[in-house]
C-alpha cells in the first residue's frame, strides 16, 4: 500500500496535498533504507510518539500491525458494536496513520472483547492462524526490526496483549524459519531474517516496567519541515481514535522511549545497532546515493518542478538495478515524488455515492499540469474504456472529460474482505492470501493516466471517488462503493412470543431498488427453519429508491420446539431470462472523522418462543451511550417512554413502573448529578430505579452519586461467558418472580457475563448472584439491590446491551424479573 506521507488531509479521500517542505522531507527519505514493524493487539494500542518519530524523524518505513480491528471495544460515539465497530475502528487507525506516516496491518484476529489469559486469546483466534498472518506480513515487509508494545506476561494488562507479543516472538523465529509456512512462498515472499526484537517497555502509572538500564532513545524532538514535535503529532494521530474517547494533549520537550530486548543481537545504543540502513547494502547503490544528494542540493522551494527531470533520470538509474525490495520501494517512492513536484493534479469522480450492479455510472475526469513540467498524457483507461488523447499537458490548463460506462451484475460488491465469508468466533475467514493483512479492500474502481514525464513513461492510478459539496461542510471526496441492484430489509429485529399461548405477529420483508426496474416479476420469500412461503409480485415496476414491503403472518406454532429462530428473506427478480437474486442489506456507517463506511449483511428476525412473564407496564428510559435495549423492552410488551433531562422531575416519574438508564448514562450525561435527588425521592416513593454499567477509568468517571446507599464501580468483570452464576440468594424475588430464574437462563449467552461490577457495597445492598472467571474469585457486584423506602434500586454490569439484541432467552426473564422488583409484596 502507498502511505500518504506528511499530510493531513481534512477527510480520508480528500486528494493529499504536498508543500515544498513535505517533499522536501520525502526526497530525504529517499537515501534511507530501513524498516520498522511495531506490534501489539488493538487500534489504540500503538505508540504513536515512536511511529512518528520512527517514520519522520529516522524516515524509515514504519509500519504497525495490530492483530484486532478492536471490535469488541467500547464505542464512545454511537452504538455499534462488534464487527461495525471494527470497520470503525480500523478507518480510525487508518487516519491515525496518515497522521503519524507510518503504514497499517491487520491480522485476522477478531477482538472478542476483553480476555484475562494469553491461553484464551490465543485458543480463540487459533494461534497457527494468527501467527501465519504475522509471518505473512513480516515476509512481505522485511523488517529490520521489530518492536512490541507489551511483555508476553501479566504485565500486559490484558490477555490480547500478552498474546500479541508472544505471536510477534513466535513470528520473529518463524519468518525466518523455511520450514514454517512453506505454502506462503508460492506467493511470492522468502523467509526473512529480522535483526532483533525489542519490547518498548512503559510506564503506565499503575505499571512501570522501564528502568535505567534499557536502552533509552529521546523521541521529543522538533521536526520544522513538519512544524510540530513529535509530541504533537503523536497527540494529532491518538486523537483519531475517537471511539474510544483518546483525545489526549501535544506534548514538547524530552520524551525519553525505553527499549529491552527480547531476542537477536542486543542494541547497545540505537535501535538500529548494526542494520545498515544506507544504500550502500545494494548492488550498485552508493552512486544513487550521490544522485540522491545531488537531487536534494538542487531542489528549489519555489520551483519544486525543476527536479522532475533529475527525478526521472534517478527512477532509470534505478530501473536498472537488479530487482529487489528496496528497488520497488524507492521506484514507488521516486514515483510519487514526481507527480508531486510537478503539481499534477489527476482525479476522477462520480456524483454518485453508488455504483449500482446492471447500471450505469458517470464519471468526471479532471486533469491539470499546474506547473508545467514536460508531461505528455498518452491514454486513460477506466474499466473498459479506454481513451487515447496523445496530448501535451500545458501549464496550468484544465483538461476535463465525462466517460459513462456500465456495471456489470457480475461486479464484486463492496464487501469489505475479511467480511465475505462466515467468521469463526475467534477469527475472520479469509481465503485470499495475498489479502491477508491489508487494512482494507482495494477501491472497486481506478483510472490509469498513461504519462509520458520528461521522456519516460509512467502509469499513475487513481480510485474513483464520489465528490459533492455539502453547504456546512464544503467540498467532500468519499469512497465509491459497489452495490447490487437491490437490497432487503426485514423488521422488526426481534419477535418475542409467550409459549404456551397461541400467538402471532406481523413481519415485513422491504426491497430497495437501487435501479431502475421494468417490468419485473419478484418472488419474496419468508424462511423459518419449519415454515417458507412465498409472495408473488408482477408488477414489479420501481424506480431508483422506491421500496416496496411485503407483510408476512407468522405465530409461534411454526417454531415446534424451537426455543429461538430467525426469519431470513430472499428475493429473486425476474425479467425475461435476466435474473437477480437479492437478500443483502447495505449498512451506512457515517462520521466526519472518517470515510463512509459500507458493508452488506443479511438482515434477519430474531424469533424467541419463551417462557416469560411480565409485572409493571410504563417504563421510563434514560438513554445513555448507545444501546438497543428498548427495542427489546417494546417487544416484551412494555410502554416505553425516552427521557430527557427536563422530563426527569417528581410529576413524571410518578406515572413509571420502572425507569432505566442506558449504558454508561452517568458518564455521557453529566446533569444526572443534579437528578440524583429526585430519582431517589422517585424510589422512596415506590419507584425502581434500574442503572446498566457505567464505566470507572481512565477515559470517564463517574462523580454523581448513583444509588440511595454507596458503592463504588470498579472494572471487575466476568469475561467468560459460560461462567457459572451461583444464587446466592435463591429465594430473593428477582430470581423468583414474575419468572422461576434457573441455571438454564445463563445458557448461550455471548461474549461476557458482566462488566464494571460494582464493589465496596454498603450493608444495605443484597447481592443475589455470584460468579467468577475461570481460577479467580467469586464476584457478587454484578447485580446489586438495594431496598429505600417503599421502592428499589439496582445498579447490575450484566451485559443486557448485549444479551438482549443477541435474542438470548434468558436475560429477558431476568430483565422483567428486575422490572417486577417493586411489585411482589413480602420479598
Ligand atoms: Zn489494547
Amino acid at each position: 500500500m502507498l502511505a500518504l506521507l506528511y499530510v493531513l488531509p481534512v477527510s480520508a479521500q480528500t486528494p493529499a496535498s504536498y508543500t515544498s517542505a513535505d517533499i522536501f522531507l520525502q526526497l530525504k527519505k529517499l537515501k534511507v533504507l530501513g524498516s520498522v514493524l511495531y506490534m501489539a493487539a488493538h487500534p489504540d494500542d500503538e505508540n504513536t510518539r515512536l511511529l512518528a518519530w520512527l517514520s519522520r524523524e529516522r524516515l524509515y518505513r514504519t509500519g504497525y500491525l495490530s492483530l484486532t480491528r478492536g471490535d469488541g471495544g467500547q464505542n464512545l460515539i454511537g452504538d455499534e458494536q462488534g464487527i461495525d465497530l471494527g470497520l470503525i475502528r480500523t478507518q480510525e487507525l487508518l487516519a491515525a496513520r496518515r497522521t503519524d506516516g507510518a503504514e497499517q496491518f491487520f491480522s485476522r484476529a477478531f477482538d472478542f472483547g476483553f480476555s484475562k489469559s494469553t491461553d484464551e486469546a490465543l485458543e480463540k483466534w487459533g494461534k497457527e492462524k494468527v501467527l501465519s498472518d504475522a509471518v505473512w506480513i513480516i515476509r512481505k515487509f522485511q523488517p529490520d526490526i521489530i518492536i512490541t508494545r507489551f511483555p508476553e506476561d501479566s504485565r500486559a494488562g490484558h490477555g490480547h496483549h500478552s498474546a500479541s507479543a508472544v505471536i510477534a516472538h513466535e513470528a520473529f523465529k518463524a519468518a525466518a524459519d523455511p520450514n514454517r509456512f512453506p505454502e506462503q512462498f508460492k506467493y511470492g515472499v522468502q523467509p526473512w531474517k529480522v535483526k532483533r526484537i525489542v519490547w518498548n517497555t512503559f510506564n503506565f502509572g499503575t505499571t512501570n516496567t522501564t528502568s535505567n538500564d534499557q536502552l533509552k532513545i529521546d523521541v521529543g524532538g522538533y521536526n520544522a519541515l513538519v512544524g510540530k514535535s513529535y509530541g504533537e503529532i503523536a497527540a494529532e494521530s491518538r486523537s483519531m481514535h475517537k471511539s474510544q474517547g483518546f483525545g489526549v494533549p501535544g506534548s514538547r520537550g524530552t520524551q525519553l522511549e525505553y527499549f529491552t530486548l527480547t531476542e537477536g543481537d542486543a542494541a547497545q545504543n540505537d535501535l538500529m545497532d548494526g542494520v545498515n540502513v544506507s544504500w550502500s547494502k545494494v548492488e550498485g547503490g552508493n552512486a544513487i546515493d550521490a544522485q540522491i544528494d545531488d537531487v536534494l542540493k538542487n531542489y528549489s522551494l519555489t520551483e519544486p518542478q525543476n527536479s522532475v527531470p533529475d527525478l526521472v533520470n534517478l527512477y532509470k538509474t534505478l530501473q536498472a538495478l537488479k530487482d529487489g525490495y528496496w528497488k520497488k520501494q524507492k521506484m514507488d517512492e521516486v514515483q510519487r515524488l514526481i507527480e508531486e513536484c510537478s503539481g499534477l493534479w489527476l482525479e476522477a469522480t462520480t456524483g454518485n455515492e453508488m455504483a449500482v450492479e446492471g447500471d450505469s455510472v458517470r464519471i468526471s475526469i479532471a486533469i491539470n499540469n499546474r506547473l508545467g513540467a514536460p508531461i505528455q498524457l498518452n491514454k486513460i483507461n477506466l474499466d473498459v474504456l479506454d481513451t487515447t488523447l496523445s496530448m501535451n499537458l500545458e501549464k496550468n490548463r484544465n483538461v476535463n472529460l465525462q466517460r459513462t460506462f456500465y456495471v456489470f451484475i457480475t461486479k464484486p460488491i463492496s464487501q469489505p474482505y475479511w467480511l465475505e465469508h462466515k467468521m469463526s468466533d475467534g477469527s475472520f475467514t479469509v481465503n485470499d492470501q495475498t489479502l491477508i493483512g491489508k487494512p482494507q479492500n482495494e477501491p472497486p474502481y481506478q483510472a490509469r493516466f498513461d504519462l509520458v514525464i520528461a521522456g519516460q513513461s509512467f502509469s499513475i492510478y487513481k480510485p474513483v471517488l464520489y465528490k459533492h459539496t455539502d453547504p456546512v461542510k464544503g467540498e467532500l471526496y468519499q469512497p465509491l462503493a459497489v452495490v447490487p441492484s437491490s437490497t432487503v430489509t426485514t423488521e422488526p429485529s426481534i419477535v418475542i412470543f409467550r409459549k404456551g399461548e397461541k400467538q402471532s405477529a406481523e413481519v415485513a420483508i422491504t426491497v430497495t431498488a437501487n435501479k431502475k426496474f421494468d417490468n419485473y416479476k419478484a418472488r419474496i420469500s419468508k424462511r423459518l427453519t419449519y415454515d417458507n412461503s412465498t409472495k408473488t409480485d408482477s408488477n414489479f415496476n420501481m424506480q431508483p429508491g422506491m421500496q416496496r414491503q411485503y407483510i408476512f403472518k407468522i405465530d409461534n406454532g411454526m417454531l415446534k420446539e424451537k426455543e429461538q429462530d430467525f426469519v431470513q428473506a430472499f428475493v429473486e427478480l425476474k425479467n425475461g431470462t435476466e435474473e437477480q437474486p437479492a437478500y443483502l442489506n447495505l449498512n451506512n456507517i457515517r462520521y466526519d472523522h472518517v470515510p463512509y463506511i459500507h458493508y452488506f449483511y443479511q438482515d434477519a428476525i430474531k424469533v424467541l418462543n419463551i417462557d416469560i412473564k411480565t409485572a409493571g407496564k410504563k417504563i421510563g428510559y434514560i438513554e445513555g451511550a448507545g444501546d438497543k435495549v428498548i427495542i427489546a423492552l417494546k417487544q416484551m410488551g412494555y410502554n416505553v417512554t425516552v427521557l430527557n433531562e427536563k422530563d426527569i422531575t417528581p410529576l413524571q416519574l410518578k406515572q413509571f413502573d420502572a425507569v432505566i438508564t442506558g449504558v454508561r448514562a452517568y458518564n455521557v450525561h453529566t446533569y444526572l448529578e443534579s437528578k440524583h435527588e429526585v430519582l431517589m425521592d422517585y424510589v422512596k416513593n415506590g419507584g425502581n430505579l434500574i442503572v446498566q454499567y457505567n464505566t470507572s477509568n481512565n477515559i470517564s468517571s463517574v462523580t454523581s452519586k448513583i444509588g440511595p446507599f454507596q458503592f463504588a464501580i470498579t472494572r471487575n468483570r466476568v469475561t467468560d461467558e459460560k461462567a457459572t452464576v451461583n444464587f446466592v440468594l435463591p429465594e430473593h424475588a428477582v430470581l423468583n418472580y414474575p419468572n422461576k430464574i434457573t441455571a438454564k437462563d445463563f445458557d448461550n449467552w455471548v461474549q461476557e457475563r458482566g462488566i464494571y461490577f460494582a464493589e465496596q457495597l454498603d450493608p444495605a445492598y443484597e447481592t443475589p448472584l455470584s460468579m467468577a472467571d475461570p481460577n479467580e474469585k467469586e464476584q457478587k457486584g454484578s447485580l446489586i439491590i438495594g431496598n429505600y423506602g417503599k421502592g428499589k434500586f439496582v445498579y447490575t454490569g450484566l451485559v443486557f446491551f448485549r444479551e438482549l439484541p443477541a435474542g438470548v432467552p434468558g436475560a429477558y426473564r431476568l430483565l422483567a424479573n428486575i422490572i417486577a422488583l417493586n411489585k411482589k409484596k413480602g420479598f
